[in-house]
């Protein structure tokens, strides 16, 4: 689906919720040591709602596109996120140049002060948006947060407003995530004193984070005052992530765009796994059951051929990879294996598959889109 459709859906999800199962109600905002009732209205909620997502999706799809560009441009003045959690963990607004060269060994970056831009300017204000205040783009970690832990893992949480949009905004970026199964990314911002000279009294550190708190876009009504749950990545990571975001977004693709497959089950199935051990016969005993057939042009059921006569084609073949090594890492990841017969594999020798055969491999699964979709019961064949 392309991004429009799913931008389109959110909207309607949210909605839909809302009128079916929102009760008018106190709710309790969790603040540093205490917490805030605020009383909050069904209708208040959807006229927020409307004001957040327009009826225009081109334009409300422009801005969010927009945001991507922008976080994706800081994504170059990002920490690792060991540097970012060291940081955290100074529990200080004062760096000392022993804290700093700690944090830089480790993978960070300080950027001083510098008005022209939001994301490096002081400010008060913890969450900050896009331009066209729809989105969210960054929020400001100072200490203090009602919960301002930091795992090993880069998890944690980031208080809730005390608005209604506010709390929308966090609900419809979980929501984002989940109809597109893209996570949200956004940048975390840090601010220390420390003195370059008489103007430059402040730097910044930034590390993006995804939002994992997906699930509570689901029922508003219970959780419309809930936090956000974040995780820092890194920026390989944010700008994976980003760039599928943006191919959703183009136009000219009719291919769909695959989540990336966890690196876990990508090791635990790629081609020699799946060649030499029982994963290869348990793939080839669930594509029976389910009625699979070869994508080449025998286009036989996999049930009328014997295991042995069943082959992991690659899509870009071995020989390819091997003469352009930037591919070797890939060759053998799921997404570019497909069960094929051996007669039609061997006919494919080194070359790519055609429109015909790539169609066929696309409506029929790759590997990866097989494990994406059947794992349970792919484990159990
Ligand atoms: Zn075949």
């Amino acid at each position: 689906m392309k991004l429009r459709d799913h931008l389109d859906n959110i909207k309607t999800q949210l909605v839909n919720d809302i009128e079916v199962s929102f009760i008018d109600g106190v709710r309790k905002i969790p603040r540093p040591n205490s917490v805030n009732p605020i009383n909050i209205k069904k209708n208040q909620v959807l006229d927020s709602l409307d004001r957040l997502i327009p009826s225009n999706i081109d334009n409300y799809q422009n801005d969010f596109v927009q945001n991507l560009h922008s976080i994706r441009s800081y994504l170059s003045f990002c920490s690792s996120p060991k540097a970012f959690r060291t940081a955290w963990d100074l529990r200080s607004l004062e760096l000392n140049g022993q804290d700093a060269e700690t944090i830089l060994n480790q993978g960070g970056q300080f950027i001083p002060f510098n008005k022209d831009s939001r994301i490096f300017k002081y400010e008060q204000q913890g969450v900050l948006y896009d331009e066209s205040k729809r989105f969210l783009k960054a929020i400001r970690h100072v200490e203090g947060n009602y919960d301002d832990k930091l795992d090993d893992l880069g998890k944690f949480t980031y208080q809730p407003p005390e608005n209604i949009s506010g709390m929308l905004r966090y609900r419809i970026a979980e929501k984002i995530s989940q109809v597109s199964s893209i996570p949200y990314v956004l940048l975390v911002i840090m601010w220390f004193k420390y003195r370059i000279n008489n103007n430059l009294n402040h730097v910044f550190t930034i590390a993006p984070a995804k939002i994992t708190s997906i699930r509570q876009s689901n029922n508003i009504d219970k959780h419309i005052h809930k936090h956000l749950d974040l995780q820092l990545i890194n920026r390989s990571e944010a700008s994976s992530i980003l760039n599928l975001f943006l191919s959703l977004n183009e136009t000219s693709l009719e291919i769909d765009v695959r989540r990336e497959l966890p690196d876990s089950l990508s090791r635990e199935w790629s081609y020699d796994k799946v060649n030499s051990s029982n994963k290869g016969k348990q793939l080839k005993r669930w594509s029976k059951n389910t009625g699979k057939k070869c994508p080449g042009e025998c286009n036989r059921e996999f049930i009328d051929i014997s295991n042995s006569d069943i082959a992991f084609g690659h899509i870009v073949s071995q020989n390819w990879c091997k003469s352009f090594t930037y591919l070797l890492d890939k060759v053998n990841h799921p997404d570019n294996l497909y069960l094929t017969c051996k007669k039609c594999n061997s006919s494919l020798g080194d070359k790519f598959p055609d429109v015909t055969l790539r169609n066929k491999i696309i409506s029929y699964g790759t590997i990866g889109d097989w494990l994406r979709k059947n794992l349970t019961s792919i484990r159990k064949s």
